[in-house]
């Protein structure tokens, strides 16, 4: 999603001249773009920007302006903190920065800009012109949603993100034709709870939204991130059945498995309302990988509650997981929880949570050798050039040699798994000669 705002904010600054370039020194404005979901990574924004002291003292014209949820939170303070620091701007206020920063060009007063705007257009309308020279590669994530409503008491973004608001499905249809129309294989829907999508304006399901997605030519893979267990319709699962380019994932977040914690965190389900989900989706889709989101020593979490979370991890059976240690957020309720464990207990539940999580991953990966996977390349391996890298349905990467094919950047190919790692697999391309692009050549032989 940051990513996403950042080519937002990028875009915006084209029409007044500004370009990016790769180093800071180089820079005429510098734009932090935060997030504050947990304490380290707001501390990470404080600690970058007093590396940014020595800069600013050099080019005293240098603007610097930091933006997103650590930028919303903080406000004012945040001026006061860092005397060098030019202007603040929150989520919603990327449309706004020509302004704000031409202002700032002329040397005006230091300014906050952190109201929420009314609707989405209003925050991302400079999105509808992606321009085909600002793209690169074969994925493109398309924002169909901005803040959130469900008030999970220990999460900072229903208030640095604003109320829930869905984009009208026909600008997200326009702006998803455009990128297939670019050459863009792979299409990400984001938002922070997807499968609410369009539920207040009455745009439309979100399984409405995918079907037409799907009908656009070109498009050959569509992904979604992030779904709240207690939205995920049926007509959602049916989907993954029906819709052949809608890949077999899906991240759908648990957090606990104790049902007192699940209440006190306000998800709005039940361990057994989510396992009931996790068995529908397993019977429309029983290849469908899934994993999901954990947070490790809530408030008042005792020893039996977290063992429910850690019998809920292999009931789901799930492919992997993200972990987290609970982190109070100053505006989230939780931060007045009574209860709070000491670090020493959250780190040791937190290490538990991914030493099961490392081995069923690598269980499930080495149990895909010998199998073919079906490969969306994207480009060459980073760790090793002669190796091509892409992803499975499921969102696994996958490193293989294909030595004798020309470029297969953007092709779907059939790759024979050789072996499985916690984090990727590795394979070679099945029946090279039927699935090569092009003839070899020396260069690619070289290669
Ligand atoms: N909208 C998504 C999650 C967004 S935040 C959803 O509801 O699933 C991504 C993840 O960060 C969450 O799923 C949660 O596991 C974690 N997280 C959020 N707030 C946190 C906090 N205060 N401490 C620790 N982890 C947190
Ligand atoms: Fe935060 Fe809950 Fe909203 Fe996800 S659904 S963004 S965890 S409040």
């Amino acid at each position: 999603m940051n990513v996403y705002d950042s080519e937002a904010m990028a875009r915006v600054l084209a029409a007044q001249g500004y370009e990016l370039t790769p180093h800071k020194k180089d820079a005429d404005c510098l734009l932090l773009n935060t997030c504050a979901i947990r304490a380290k990574a707001e501390q990470k924004v404080f600690s970058y920007l007093g590396r940014l002291v020595g800069l600013k003292a050099n080019n005293p014209d240098l603007i610097i302006g930091v933006g997103g949820c650590v930028a919303q939170q903080e406000a004012h303070r945040l001026l006061e903190r860092v005397p060098y620091v030019d202007f603040v701007f929150g989520p919603h206020a990327i449309n706004q920065l020509p302004e704000i920063v031409s202002r700032a060009e002329r040397g005006g007063k230091r300014v906050v800009v952190t109201d929420f705007t009314d609707t989405f257009q209003e925050i991302t309308q400079p999105l509808l012109d992606r321009k085909p020279q600002e793209e690169s590669g074969i994925t493109a994530f398309v924002t169909i949603m901005a803040g959130c409503d469900n008030y999970c008491t220990y999460c900072v973004v229903p208030h640095v993100r604003g109320r829930e608001m869905s984009r009208d499905s026909k600008a997200i249809l326009h702006e998803v034709e455009n990128l297939a129309a670019k050459g863009m294989k792979e299409i990400t829907l984001l938002g922070q709870n997807v499968n609410s999508y369009g539920n207040k304006e009455g745009f439309g399901s979100f399984a409405d939204l995918l079907k037409q997605i799907h009908g656009i030519p070109g498009v050959q893979r569509i992904r979604f991130t992030t779904s709240h267990p207690k939205d995920l319709s049926p007509e959602l699962i049916q989907a993954f059945a029906t819709l052949p380019k809608l890949c077999k994932h899906i991240h759908l977040p648990v957090q606990s498995g104790s049902n007192r914690i699940l209440k006190k965190m306000n998800r709005g389900y039940t361990r057994e309302d989510y396992l009931e989900k996790v068995r529908a989706l397993r019977a429309a889709c029983p290849e469908i990988r899934l994993t999901t989101d954990i947070i490790a020593g809530f408030p008042s979490e005792t020893e039996e509650d977290f063992q429910d979370t850690m019998d809920l991890i292999r009931e789901a059976d799930y492919d992997s997981l993200f972990a987290f240690m609970y982190s109070d957020r100053p505006l989230a309720p939780a931060a007045k929880f009574p209860g709070k464990l000491s670090e020493t207990v959250k780190h040791q539940r937190l290490a538990r949570v991914l030493e099961v999580s490392e081995e069923i991953t690598r269980a499930k990966h080495y149990a895909l050798v010998g199998t073919v996977q079906r490969v969306l390349v994207e480009g060459r391996s980073q760790q090793n050039p002669q190796q091509w890298r892409g992803r499975t349905t499921g969102h696994v990467t996958v490193n293989f040699l294909a030595p004798a094919c020309g470029d297969l950047v953007g092709k779907q190919v059939d790759v024979m798994i050789e072996n499985g790692y916690s984090n990727s697999l590795l394979g070679a391309l099945k029946g090279e000669d039927d699935q090569c692009p092009q003839p070899p050549t020396e260069e690619s032989h070289a290669a």
